[in-house]
């Protein structure tokens, strides 16, 4: 094995990334160094490298949380999961394992936490370590490049959807049809919901009607909350996946009464909660952080059972700087999926 891995490291927030080789990592005690295969490139990834959160990550770093590969060296007493599997690399690094959050099925809301690409070095890189404990299992049959991006855009879309409390055969509205919005039409159909997509373009729309959405809406042409309330009376949840807070706001005003939004989506910045509005509708209003270990494990059984299916381009990761500006302007459909091979 080469003792040399090919990475992109952010070096200094937004300053372009540092494609250039770097020390493959030992595993240590209860870690496994995985051979990365692909890695999906979300959003998230984009805000780290321009420390556009309150928590900043310490550069150099290296992003990437949607990352798959086979398993190659196992650390000290590792057994559950052995050299060869192919596993993923979610946002969720590891977790204390002892605290109240972690020992009642919310590692999520972990404080000891660490997350992957962001605390820890991450997936955009030929080879790095992971926690074997909270590693995904790929089913098998699933292909690399179909479950990277499940590791985040699937999994944090399907948790987000569960969130709205939203039954089968009510209305959910997808705010945002990007990397994780694509995604969360697919499994908001799966989940038996009708579904209304909401971004802007031709081409996002008519890719969000192609994944199954019933009706889509262009959010830059007139008053898309009114639209909705008329057209099916309002719906039972709205998933926030848009990265403006204009989106929050417009979520608000999506819901018929008794209603709760998902908030998902994580641009910098404040939106307005109407007091009036949300008490005498009883609005709720939830925030959601991607997934724990069981709702990844269902997650990627969507995508295995062939129910959901990423829509992404290839690139490498000498191409990263260029998906990132394309990512910035909104430019991208769908995921785009980084070959690590
Ligand atoms: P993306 O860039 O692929 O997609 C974002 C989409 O939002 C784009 O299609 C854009 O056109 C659309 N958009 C922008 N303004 C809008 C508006 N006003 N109304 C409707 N759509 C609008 O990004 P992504 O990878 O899908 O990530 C989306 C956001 O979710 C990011 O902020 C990311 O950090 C966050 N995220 C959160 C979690 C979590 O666990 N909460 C997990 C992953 C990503
Ligand atoms: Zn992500
Ligand atoms: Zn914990």
């Amino acid at each position: 094995m080469s003792t040399a891995s090919l990475a992109a490291l952010v070096r200094e927030f937004k300053q372009p990334l540092d494609v250039t080789q770097v020390n493959i990592p030992d595993p240590g005690p209860g870690q496994v160094l995985i051979r990365n295969i692909a890695c999906g490139v979300c959003h998230t990834d984009l805000h780290a490298a321009h420390g556009d959160w309150p928590v900043k990550p310490a550069p150099p770093f290296i992003p990437g949380h949607e990352g798959v590969g086979e398993v190659v060296k196992l650390g000290a007493g590792v057994s559950r999961i052995k050299v060869g599997d192919i596993v993923g690399v979610p946002w969720l690094h590891d977790a204390c394992g002892h605290c109240t959050p972690c020992t009642t099925g919310w590692e999520t809301l972990c404080a000891e936490q660490h997350n992957t690409g962001y605390s820890v070095n991450g997936g955009f890189s030929q080879y790095s370590l992971a926690a074997a404990d909270y590693v995904g299992v790929i089913p098998k049959g699933l292909d690399p490049f179909d479950a990277a991006p499940i590791l985040c855009a699937g999994v944090t879309t399907y948790k987000g959807l569960i969130e709205t409390d939203a039954r089968p055969g009510q209305w959910v509205a997808i705010s945002g049809v990007g990397g994780l919005g694509h995604v969360a039409v697919q499994y908001a159909k799966a989940m038996g919901f009708n579904v209304i997509a909401i971004d802007r373009g031709a081409d996002k729309l008519q890719l969000a009607k192609e994944l199954g959405a019933d009706l889509a809406y262009d959010y830059t042409q007139g008053d898309v909350a009114a639209e909705v309330q008329r057209d099916v009376g309002g719906v039972h949840g709205v998933l926030v996946t848009a990265v403006s807070p204009a989106a929050f706001d417009q979520g608000i005003a999506l819901l018929r009464r008794g209603g709760t939004m998902s908030l998902v989506g994580l641009p910098p910045g404040d939106f307005k909660t109407p007091i009036f509005d949300i008490v005498l509708a009883r609005k709720t209003i939830r925030g959601s952080i991607v997934g724990t270990r069981q709702d990844l494990k269902e997650a990627l059984a969507f995508a295995a059972a062939g129910k959901v299916k990423a829509h992404y381009t290839l690139a490498k990761l000498a191409d990263i700087n260029d998906v990132f500006a394309k990512m910035e302007r909104g430019e991208l459909l769908g995921r785009v999926v980084l070959d690590l091979q």
